[in-house]
């Protein structure tokens, strides 16, 4: 859901941050300066917005647009985006036609996706784009080196005949987060040979292969054509670098009105089961948010969670229910109305998602991808607060 400039303001607010995005993108560009640049805004821009997000992208000089679905890739055409967009998770009973006469490139990891797609071709009339996927040692998609040459001899055909195109070979990485990892050089070692193999049936394909982390280490050989990155486009470090430590700035703040205030005296039980109890008497503000929003359950499940309320980090206290959080406030002058924000880029001392990641023993990519609408109304801010 998007903001509309005259309604109230929203109970909760996923505020994304343009400037941010557009920063981030020109550090990605410095990192890689030979190679374009592709803004991945799968899953609705991790949570950000895909097209808004991908806009800023393609304004801060990224050139082409990543998702993983055929209906993400559409989404960007009919949001106006008219760039390059690759797509590339696809099960061979897609139907490819409407995604090739919007002339989107898609991935093509055996005989039997590249079969399907050339069908969409055929009925759109058009020629399919394609991007070859080797399996350099992910394991997941892609066809496995000892496929490759079928693949190879099956798109050059395709090509023969004009039913399509082979922009690309490309891969993905296992450890594009691990600077010096060993199985870099391995992998990006088996795409120049499936590369070179192309090139020995004739086609004239581009290579990508780097995710963020692997585009931040600077390194040309991993960088190529084209770099991938995602996370790092909305400023969160994929080396789990703190904020002040990362050249990036984190472009979503999570953020709350508080629904109602009240004074408890001690002894007083707080939320489902009890957990915590009034130890003196305070004040409790009540924030509409909750793990069905994207604040997970066991974010406060050892009391730990804080939130920035009136200026100061305040503690969650009680279970987070699915609509509901509670903050403990003691004796502060907090308001109903009042703007509790629960994470963001730090810049105010409050926690960031990394943070979140930390505390809840996984990624921030899944903290920023699990804030969701309807009830979280995402905001779109061109300039930073
Ligand atoms: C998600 C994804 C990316 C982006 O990875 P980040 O780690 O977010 O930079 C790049 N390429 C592929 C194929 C992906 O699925």
């Amino acid at each position: 859901m998007q903001f509309v400039p005259d309604a109230p303001p929203p109970r909760a607010e996923a505020v994304v941050d343009l400037a941010a995005v557009r920063h981030n993108v020109g550090v990605l560009r410095a990192a890689a300066p030979d190679s374009a640049l592709m803004a991945v805004v799968k899953a609705d821009g991790y949570g950000h917005g895909a097209v808004a997000v991908g806009s800023a992208a393609l304004a801060a000089g990224a050139t082409w647009l990543g998702v993983c679905t055929l209906e993400e890739a559409l989404a960007l055409r009919a949001g106006g985006i008219d760039a390059p967009v690759l797509s590339w998770l696809h099960v061979p009973t897609d139907d490819f036609t409407e995604a090739v006469a919007a002339g989107i490139d898609l991935s093509v990891g055996s005989v039997a996706h590249l079969d399907a797609v050339l069908a969409g071709a055929r009925a759109a009339g058009r020629t399919a784009r394609l991007h070859l996927k080797i399996d350099t040692g992910l394991s997941r998609g892609g066809a496995q080196p000892a496929q490759w040459a079928d693949l190879v001899d099956a798109a050059a055909k395709a090509v023969a005949e004009g039913t399509a195109e082979v922009v690309a070979v490309f891969s993905h990485l296992s450890h594009g987060d691990t600077p010096g990892h060993p199985t870099l050089d391995l992998q990006a070692e088996r795409l120049t040979t499936a590369w070179q193999a192309a090139r020995d049936r004739g086609l004239h394909p581009i290579r990508h292969l780097a995710n963020s982390g692997a585009t931040l280490m600077r390194r040309p050989e991993l960088a190529l054509d084209l770099v991938r990155p995602g996370i790092a486009v909305y400023g969160l470090d994929p080396y789990d670098r703190p904020v002040a430590q990362s050249p990036l700035r984190p472009a979503m703040r999570l953020q709350a009105r508080v629904a109602l205030v009240k004074r408890v005296p001690a002894g007083e039980g707080v939320a489902y089961g009890h957990e915590w109890v009034a130890p003196v008497e305070t004040t409790l503000a009540l924030l509409p948010v909750g793990y069905a929003d994207g604040v997970p359950r066991r974010l406060n499940r050892d009391g730990r969670m804080r939130v920035l309320l009136g200026g100061e980090l305040r503690p969650a206290v009680g279970r987070i229910s699915m609509d509901q959080v509670v903050v403990d406030c003691g004796d502060a002058p907090v308001a109903e109305g009042d703007l509790a924000v629960l994470f963001g880029s730090g810049a105010d001392g409050e926690p960031t998602a990394q943070d979140w990641a930390d505390e809840l023993g996984t990624i921030h990519y899944e903290v920023v991808t699990g804030v969701r609408g309807p009830r979280v109304t995402r905001v779109v801010r061109e300039e930073p607060w």
